[in-house]
């Protein structure tokens, strides 16, 4: 029913519940962040409203982002809400997984059924360097919460630079097959001003990575499709997936099958680009009629974009960072 120009089928939302976060990973954010007025947020109600009318028009995958989702208020009712709609096939959310070991068994209870955690290193002082402020002993206490959750696969992200962890990804790849959890590596994206690395030098090709892994790990492509971007491998005699997401390298454009609304009700329609629909403005000038928001939805495919372009060479094109964007 949301089909765009070029005729994809959009059925996967991802939704922001927050531009904030209790970490401050040095490819996300600065280190000096300013984040949105609380009342320029969406409530968690017209979150659920919207987030039910893209299900009405068949979205059937809904992902929880942010920003941290577990540092929203009313993150659990929300998922308990979306976790109940008819038609939704699958509920996921993405963590920093700081807060997880509080808040894993009451997601799984509310109907989220996948989780990613994003873990870039299992070094301490490099974790800390990484995230500024994150304890690794916090996100592997949440990892091992989630386990025991049982939650179906659980996936771990690391961002991959250059110099400061890319040494580690045979490390990683241990870390998951010892736990049977599926691990995606991810190129850096340049979204978002940021003095902190050159994202230029710090760029290390999902190739490179692939490369860093087989002398260990002999990887055999899978035509496994989780309805993201990841590309999937496996190690033999292993259950876990090995994905890899190249916004650079590998560009899946053409299978885009997702859009992404912002915490302050902003529908976008390409990671990479700034075309956009104001939703906050529908939903609060219809509180009690969905017509209005479900046109708006419809019409917005007409201005998704066919496809991203990065360049790393010069300055960012675009100027919000990944914890505005929905990532
Ligand atoms: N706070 C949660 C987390 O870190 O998992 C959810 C939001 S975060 C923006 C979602 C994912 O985007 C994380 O896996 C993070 O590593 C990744 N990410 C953030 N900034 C990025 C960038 N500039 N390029 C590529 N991935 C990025
Ligand atoms: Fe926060 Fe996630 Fe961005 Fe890290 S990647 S600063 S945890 S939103």
């Amino acid at each position: 029913m949301l089909i765009d120009r070029f005729g994809r089928r959009v059925t996967y939302l991802r939704l922001s519940v927050t531009d904030r976060c209790d970490f401050r990973c040095v490819y996300c954010m600065a280190e000096d962040m300013t984040f949105l007025p609380r009342a320029q947020v969406l409530s968690i109600e017209e979150m659920a409203r919207i987030a039910r009318v893209f299900v009405e028009l068949g979205v059937r995958k809904i992902r929880l982002t942010g920003g941290e989702p577990l540092v929203r208020r009313g993150l659990v009712d929300l998922a308990s809400q979306l976790g109940n709609l008819a038609g939704l096939d699958e509920l996921c959310m993405t963590t920093n997984g700081g807060r997880l070991a509080e808040f894993a068994s009451s997601l799984a209870a509310a109907g989220v059924k996948r989780i990613n955690v994003s873990l870039d290193s299992l070094d301490e002082d490099r974790f800390r360097q990484l995230t500024r402020t994150g304890q690794l002993a916090q996100v592997l206490a949440g990892i091992e919460t989630a386990r025991a959750a049982g939650f179906q696969r659980i996936k771990l992200n690391a961002v991959i630079l250059r110099g400061r962890n890319d040494d580690e990804v045979s490390d990683l790849v241990r870390f998951a097959l010892e736990r049977r959890l599926d691990i995606s590596f991810i190129e850096e994206m340049p979204l978002g001003v940021i003095s902190e690395h050159s994202r230029h030098e710090a760029f290390c090709s999902s190739e490179e990575v692939r490369g860093l892994l087989a002398p260990a790990f002999p990887l055999e492509p899978i035509a496994d499709d989780s309805g993201g971007p990841s590309r999937y491998y496996r190690v033999p005699g292993h259950e876990s997936r090995i994905g890899f997401i190249s916004p650079h390298s590998e560009n899946f454009c053409a299978a885009c099958n997702r859009v992404r609304l912002t915490a302050e009700g902003r529908l976008l329609l390409c990671l990479g680009n700034e075309h956009s629909v104001d939703l906050r403005a529908v939903v609060r000038a219809h509180p009690e009629d969905d017509a209005p928001l479900r046109r708006a939805i419809v019409e917005a495919m007409t201005v998704k974009p066919e496809r991203h372009h990065f360049d790393l060479q010069s300055e960012p094109q675009i100027l919000r960072f990944m914890n505005a964007t929905g990532g």
